[in-house]
């Protein structure tokens, strides 16, 4: 199937040819023309399967029919979003298939000041993103009005209900007309989004996309034994590999993403890190860095990253392991994307054994452990998995320990590596 397939006008054609892509994915061959039809929609997706376009050019080419004749400039479709991050990624999407069309787009936040916000609101919007927390303190400050609205897109709701917003998001949608076309997206249902989606869905279509299948097929996934003091040291060694030119790596706490990019700056390694005691404009400029390739690793915690769209990833690193199975799931699936092979690397410690032991069974299969690398650490109380012939990190031929504060042996040649020092 191609987007000529799909019923679009040709200003969203022309757009979407721009942006490169050729044919559409899974979730847009099967929502574009269920949304088309005025249909709501269930979809069990999680980022990176194009589920953004899969929702924004429906709406943009409804609204592009719609709006040249009623509500120019009235918030006529709102996209409820849990991250800021992921506020702006949508935003930018609506954009890109809207570059064409008159439609207004704005994204709204929390934790900058709602100035600039408001003198875009008050220019007229047709669409506006938000996140739960700063739409609602505007909607009770009179400044936006979303009685408007007939498209309602719950995005992640999952991490929406995860971040304590559903109470928000409950109340955002009591000011909503309940004529209205609505989307639920989630990348897992458990029973409070069933809930939801039972409240606010009328008649939905229901489109799942597993990525896990893709996950597991298309990302080389390794585990590694460190103890707690060594994960840095691994971490440094797994670095060397100049293959791996935009790493990701999920750290269980700010205070240990900060310690870690840290020591990897130490190490010559530029790197910058995301999660949310950063200000919104660092985290802005951190994406921005290692989106442009100007870092190579970014570190970051799972709720500043959830939902990313960070594209080329190389590696992914698990510095530690994640409480809930999913996450696991999720974290890994930042690599490998687009139908691109990837590689995750987890490391685990004795102490995280129970955890590793959950994501196991989630899985339903071990992840494959390597054991030849420096810095092995044998496990106790675990069923060993099986080792991996292949792993991403030959073991060095002249091995020396060394440790993050040795930086001759880590230079990492880069023009901007100054502006780390
Ligand atoms: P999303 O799941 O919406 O976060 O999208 C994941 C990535 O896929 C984004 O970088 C999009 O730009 C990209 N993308 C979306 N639709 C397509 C498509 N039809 N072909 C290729 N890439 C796409």
């Amino acid at each position: 199937m191609t987007f000529n397939d799909l019923n679009l006008i040709e200003p969203i054609l022309r757009a979407i040819e721009k942006e490169g892509y050729t044919e559409p994915t899974p979730i847009q061959e099967e929502a574009i023309p269920v949304l088309l039809d005025g249909k709501d929609v269930l979809g069990s997706a999680q980022t990176g399967t194009g589920k953004t376009a899969a929702f924004a050019i429906p709406i943009l080419q409804v609204l592009n029919k719609q709006g040249q004749t009623q509500n120019r400039k009235k918030i006529q479709s709102l996209i409820l979003t849990p991250t800021r991050e992921l506020a702006m990624q949508i935003k930018e999407s609506f954009r890109a298939y809207g570059q064409f069309l008159s439609l207004k787009t704005v994204v709204i936040f929390g934790g900058v000041s709602q100035k600039s916000q408001v003198q875009a609101m008050a220019r007229g919007v047709d669409i506006l993103v938000a996140t739960p927390g700063r739409l609602l303190d505007l909607i009770n400050q009179k400044i936006i009005d979303i009685s408007q609205v007939k498209f309602l897109v719950l995005d992640e709701a999952d991490r929406m209900l995860d971040m304590g917003f559903i109470k928000d998001v409950q109340k955002i949608i009591a000011f909503v007309p309940k004529e209205r076309q609505t989307m639920l997206f989630s990348a897992t249902m458990p029973a409070d989004i069933q809930k939801l989606a039972n409240a606010v869905l009328r008649n939905p279509v229901r489109i799942a996309i597993t990525p896990v299948e893709t996950t597991v097929e298309a990302i080389t996934q390794s585990l590694y034994y460190v103890s707690r003091k060594n994960k840095t040291n691994l971490l440094l060694k797994i670095l060397e590999n100049k293959n791996y030119t935009s790493v990701l790596v999920f750290s269980r706490t700010k205070h240990g993403a900060n310690k870690i990019a840290k020591d990897l700056r130490i190490a010559h390694i530029p790197t910058l890190e995301i999660h949310g005691n950063k200000s919104q404009g660092a985290r802005t400029e951190a994406l921005y860095q290692f989106k442009s390739n100007q870092v190579r690793v970014l570190v970051a915690t799972d709720i500043a990253a959830r939902g990313l769209d960070i594209e080329g990833l190389s590696l992914v690193v698990q510095y530690d392991l994640p409480d809930v199975p999913e996450t696991y799931i999720h974290r890994i699936g930042r690599t490998g994307r687009a139908g691109l092979d990837g590689i995750a690397i987890a490391f685990c410690q004795q102490e995280e054994f129970s955890l590793l032991k959950a994501i196991h069974k989630h899985l339903k299969m071990q992840i494959p452990l390597v054991t030849d690398q420096p810095y092995h650490d044998a496990i106790v109380g675990l069923d060993m998995p099986s080792s991996v012939s292949k792993a991403p990190v030959q073991k060095p031929k002249n091995f020396s320990k060394f440790d993050t504060r040795n930086k001759s042996k880590h230079e990492y040649h880069s023009s901007k590596t100054n502006r780390f020092n």
